[in-house]
């Protein structure tokens, strides 16, 4: 499969020729078109196989469809993984394609000051990554307090393990029942499946 049979358009394309994503690995070409058709997602494939990408470029599509944008609070997208790393990671990824789309992408991670992201959140994204903790912190005790979840239609977890099930039910309360989710991850234990039931609804399953 290429990316054009992908379904990802012109713009999305020359950013990934110029990073030098030739064509799609595995678990993109199976992911992509199967999110980009609206259904929720469970997508298992090992590190370093692309997951990250399988996701971005569905989110990115779903966002540059709704242009122009309602004048709106809060990002349409979000992205949770459990550590710092990882979302710095997904974030620099992110970058290479939010920039050439004109879409904002702010990172809210724990670990270190959080003043700076609440500047950087009050000047507004579409796109948000970050790890549930400080998400956590962001939606404050009256949930809404730094960033607000209402108009998110489309919610990604990568990696996220056992332990962070309880933050990431706290954050989905507050995010509309009909989004779209995805979720990708290298295995998927028994007790992902029980929150893969919560957040998901009739989910395709990919694995690679
Ligand atoms: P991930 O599994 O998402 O962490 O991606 C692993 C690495 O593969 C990252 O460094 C990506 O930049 C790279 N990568 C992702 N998709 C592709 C692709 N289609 N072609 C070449 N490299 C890719």
């Amino acid at each position: 499969k290429t990316w054009v049979q992908c379904g990802v358009s012109m713009k999305i394309l020359n950013a990934l020729k110029k990073h030098g994503y030739e064509k799609p690995t595995p678990i993109q070409a199976q992911a992509i078109p199967a999110i980009m058709s609206g259904r929720d997602l469970i997508g298992i494939a090992k590190t370093g196989s692309g997951k990250t990408i399988a996701f971005l470029l569905p989110m990115f599509r779903h966002i540059m469809d709704q242009r122009p944008l309602e004048e709106s609070e809060g990002p349409i997208s979000v992205i949770m993984t459990p550590t710092r790393e990882l979302a710095l990671q997904i974030t620099k990824e992110c970058k290479k394609f939010s920039k050439p789309l004109g879409l904002r992408v702010v990172c809210v991670y724990g670990g270190t000051g959080i003043s700076e992201q609440i500047a950087e959140l009050k000047r507004g994204a579409e796109i948000i990554v970050c790890t549930p903790g400080r998400m956590i912190d962001m939606l404050g005790a009256n949930s809404g307090e730094f960033i607000t979840l209402g108009r998110v239609a489309s919610l990604s977890l990568k990696d996220i393990m056992q332990i962070c099930t309880f933050d990431v039910m706290r954050i989905i309360d507050n995010v509309r029942p009909d989004r779209q989710t995805v979720m990708f991850s290298a295995t998927f234990p028994r007790a992902m499946e029980a929150l893969a039931r919560r957040i998901l609804s009739k989910p395709l399953e990919i694995q690679v």
